[in-house]
């Protein structure tokens, strides 16, 4: 059966792969993705709860008075996640 032990090679593969990214870990080698905000564009109503709970200044309200996020600027502290009243920021 050609194609179970195809896939019996791909388990060991994910498996020792999987092993290696723990063990690195442990080891300081590899670090987990730091999660950053997501803004839903569609659920916001600009209403600017969200810019003064953040640490980083990654979101502000513009001269029309609609929020802009700097995404690349959030350090995840997730200050804003649960202030905003239409569920429209999330960390990914
Ligand atoms: S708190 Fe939520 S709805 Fe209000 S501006 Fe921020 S993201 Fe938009
Ligand atoms: S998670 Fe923290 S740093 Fe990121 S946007 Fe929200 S308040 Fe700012």
């Amino acid at each position: 059966m050609p194609g179970k032990g195809r896939s019996l090679k791909k388990d060991l593969k994910k498996m020792l792969k999987g092993k290696a990214i723990k063990k690195g870990r442990k080891a300081g080698a590899v670090k987990p993705a730091r999660k950053v905000i997501d803004h839903d564009r569609e659920l916001c109503n600009d209403c600017g709860a969200c810019v003064s709970l953040c640490p980083a200044t990654v979101m502000w309200l513009d001269k029309r008075s609609n929020l802009v996020v700097e995404k690349q600027k959030c350090i995840g502290c997730g200050n804003c996640v649960d202030a905003c009243p239409r569920r429209a920021l999330s960390l990914d």
